[in-house]
C-alpha cells in the first residue's frame, strides 16, 4: 500500500513486540479488543531478548518471576534463564496466544501525530511493502526503555579500522578467537560478556569508568523432579513465584528508605572481590566508593575471575581518543586492538522515539520532556498526548524486581481504559495537568530518601536535571494498586465523534 492511499483504521496500535507489546496484544484480545495491530521493527517477537544476543546474555531476575503471571513455565532450566531460553518462551507464548496474525514485523514506526478531528493517531510506518499509515484510536507504546544503544562520543571512534559493535548489536560474523579486544563499559551487559570473551580472546582490555557492586549469583539448575512437580502439583509453581516476589520485595525498604542497610550488600560484594582477586591494586580498582544500590546491583560469579585472568587488563585511565588501531588513554598509552565492543548502555532518559510523537498542540514528546524531564500520569498516560499509553514509561522501571510485574499492571490499566472508552462513549482522553503534576511531585518526594538519590553515584536513572525519572520508588504492589482501575475523574474526556466497532470478550489465555 502506498502512503497516498487512505489510512488503515485500527482500534489499537501497539508499537513493539517484546514482553510489553505481546502482553498488551494478549490482554486486549482477551477483553474482546480484537481490532489491534502490533508493529515491530525487528523480524520476530522478543524485544530486548531478540536483540541482545551477546555471549553470556542471561537474565538477572529469577525466571519464576521474570515471566508472565498468565503463562507460567515449568520447564525453566535454571534459576536465572539464558537469553535463548527466554526468547523461546516469548515465542511460545506468542504462538499459543492466537494473536500473531496481527503482528507486522520488519516495520518501523516513522512518526505518530494526534489528529483531533478524527480522534485518532496517524501513525506512519515503513516496512517491506513500503510506507503505510494507520489511523488508530489508541497507541500503546511498548518500545522499551533499553532499546536505543548509546554509542559513546569519543574522539576518533569513527576512524577505528577494526570491527566495532555495541553489546546490543552483536556481530556474530566476527570470529573473536585469539583476537585483541577492547570492551568499553562495566555494566550489566559487560559483566556477562567479558567472561565469555576472556575464554576465547588473545587479550581483553576492559575500560572501566566506574566500578559496580557485583555480588554472587546464586545459580542452580532445576532438577527434573522439580520440573515435574511444577507441572503436576497444583499451585506449587505459583507458590515458588510468590516466594521469589516476596524475597525481592523485602529489599525495597533498604533501597527506598534505609540505604545504610545496603552495607550488607557491600560486604557481599567485597567478599566476592576478595574471593577471586588477589592483586590489591586490582581489588582497589574494582571496589566502588558509593552506596550499593545507587547503581544497579549486579550479580556474577564469573566477572572478578575474568578480570583476574592473565589475558585481561582492567584499564581505569580515562579514554581520550580512539585511533584506527586502538584506544588511547589520558596517560598517553595506546593499546592496539582488533575488535572494539561498546557495552555503554542505552538512551533511557531522552528516548529518541519521543522526537517522533506529536501531541495535540503540535509539540513532540521530546520537546516537552527536554524542557522538564520525562513525566507521565501513573507512568502511563501523558497530558497533551490523548489516547496514548507508555508501557514502562517514566518512573516505572525497577532496580530490584521483575519489570514484567510492572508491564502487566500497566497493561491492565490499558484494558480498563479501552473498556471505559466503549462503556462511556469516549473518543479522546488525557490526564489533567494537575493530576499528572501531583503524581510527579509525589514521586519526586518519595525519591528523596532513596539510595538512587542519596547513594553518591552518577547513574543513568537520573536525567539532566538530576531527577530520577526512571525508577519506581517503592513497592511494586503499590504501583499495581494505583493502576487497578482506570480513574476517569483524573482525565479530560471528549465524547466519541465517530462510530466505533463492536467487541466481544474471549476466553483468557491463562494456565
Ligand atoms: P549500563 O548499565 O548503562 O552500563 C554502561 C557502562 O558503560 C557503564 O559501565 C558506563 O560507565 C560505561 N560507559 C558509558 N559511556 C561511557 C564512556 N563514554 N566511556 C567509558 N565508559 C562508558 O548498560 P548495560 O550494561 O547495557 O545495562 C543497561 C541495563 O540493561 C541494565 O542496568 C539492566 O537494566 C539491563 N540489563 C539487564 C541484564 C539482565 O541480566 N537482566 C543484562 C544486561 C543489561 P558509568 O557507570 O561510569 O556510566
Amino acid at each position: 500500500m502506498s502512503s497516498t492511499t487512505s489510512p488503515t483504521q485500527v482500534d489499537h496500535l501497539i508499537v513493539g513486540a517484546g514482553f510489553a507489546g505481546l502482553a498488551a496484544a494478549i490482554k486486549l484480545d482477551e477483553a474482546g479488543e480484537r481490532d489491534l495491530v502490533v508493529i515491530e521493527k525487528d523480524s520476530d517477537v522478543g524485544g530486548t531478548w531478540h536483540i541482545n544476543t551477546y555471549p553470556g546474555a542471561e537474565c538477572d531476575v529469577p525466571s519464576q518471576l521474570y515471566s508472565y503471571s498468565f503463562a507460567l513455565n515449568p520447564d525453566w532450566s535454571k534459576v536465572y534463564s539464558p537469553q535463548p531460553e527466554i526468547l523461546e518462551y516469548i515465542r511460545k507464548v506468542a504462538r499459543d496466544s492466537g494473536t500473531l496474525d496481527r503482528f507486522v514485523f520488519n516495520t518501523a514506526v516513522l512518526d505518530s501525530t494526534w489528529d483531533a478531528a478524527t480522534q485518532r493517531w496517524n501513525v506512519r510506518t515503513e516496512g517491506p511493502d513500503g510506507p503505510r499509515v494507520y489511523a488508530a484510536r489508541t497507541v500503546v507504546s511498548c518500545a522499551g526503555g533499553l532499546s536505543e544503544p548509546r554509542v559513546p562520543e569519543i574522539e576518533g571512534i569513527d576512524s577505528f579500522a577494526g570491527e566495532i559493535f555495541h553489546s546490543a548489536r552483536w556481530n556474530h560474523d566476527v570470529d573473536l578467537t585469539g583476537k585483541r579486544i577492547a570492551v568499553i563499559g562495566t555494566g550489566a551487559s559487560a559483566i556477562q560478556l567479558v567472561p565469555e570473551l576472556q575464554e576465547i580472546a588473545g587479550h581483553v582490555d576492559v575500560y572501566q569508568r566506574t566500578p559496580n557492586w557485583v555480588i554472587p549469583r546464586n545459580e542452580r539448575k532445576f532438577t527434573s523432579l522439580e520440573k515435574t512437580a511444577f507441572r503436576k502439583v497444583p499451585g506449587l509453581q505459583r507458590a515458588a513465584r510468590s516466594a521469589v516476589y516476596s524475597t525481592l520485595e523485602g529489599r525495597v525498604p533498604a533501597f527506598a528508605k534505609f540505604p545504610d542497610l545496603l552495607k550488607v550488600v557491600e560486604a557481599q560484594g567485597k567478599k566476592n572481590i576478595h574471593g577471586a582477586i588477589k592483586d590489591p591494586e586490582l581489588r582497589a580498582k574494582v571496589t566502588p566508593n558509593y552506596r550499593a544500590g545507587c547503581k544497579r546491583i549486579l550479580i556474577s560469579n564469573k566477572w572478578y575471575p575474568a578480570l583476574a585472568a592473565d589475558n585481561v587488563d582492567l584499564v581505569t585511565d580515562p579514554i581520550v581518543k580512539i585511533t584506527a588501531n586502538g584506544v588511547v588513554t589520558a596517560d598517553g598509552t595506546e593499546r592496539p586492538i582488533d575488535v572494539l565492543v561498546v557495552a555503554t548502555g542505552f538512551y533511557v532518559t531522552e528516548p529518541p522515539i519521543a522526537e517522533h510523537v506529536t501531541g495535540k498542540d503540535g509539540r513532540t514528546l521530546a520537546d516537552l520532556w527536554n524542557e522538564q524531564g520525562m513525566a507521565a500520569y501513573k507512568g502511563t498516560t501523558i497530558h497533551g498526548f490523548p489516547n496514548l499509553f507508555q508501557i514502562v514509561g517514566p518512573n516505572t522501571a525497577l532496580g530490584h524486581s521483575s519489570i514484567i510485574f510492572i508491564i502487566e499492571s500497566q497493561v491492565k490499566y490499558v484494558v480498563e481504559a479501552a473498556k471505559a472508552m466503549r462503556r462511556e462513549g469516549i473518543g479522546a482522553f488525557e490526564p489533567t495537568l494537575s493530576a499528572q503534576d501531583e503524581w510527579t511531585a509525589d514521586i519526586r518526594q518519595k525519591m528523596k530518601p532513596t539510595v538512587w538519590q542519596t547513594g553518591g553515584c552518577a547513574s543513568w536513572y537520573q536525567d539532566k536535571f538530576g531527577n530520577n525519572t526512571t525508577l519506581w520508588p517503592g513497592q511494586t504492589f503499590t504501583f499495581r494498586q494505583h493502576l487497578t482501575k482506570f480513574d476517569l475523574d483524573k482525565y479530560d474526556v471528549e465524547p466519541v465523534s465517530a462510530p466505533v466497532k463492536k467487541t466481544r470478550a474471549k476466553k483468557k489465555v491463562s494456565k
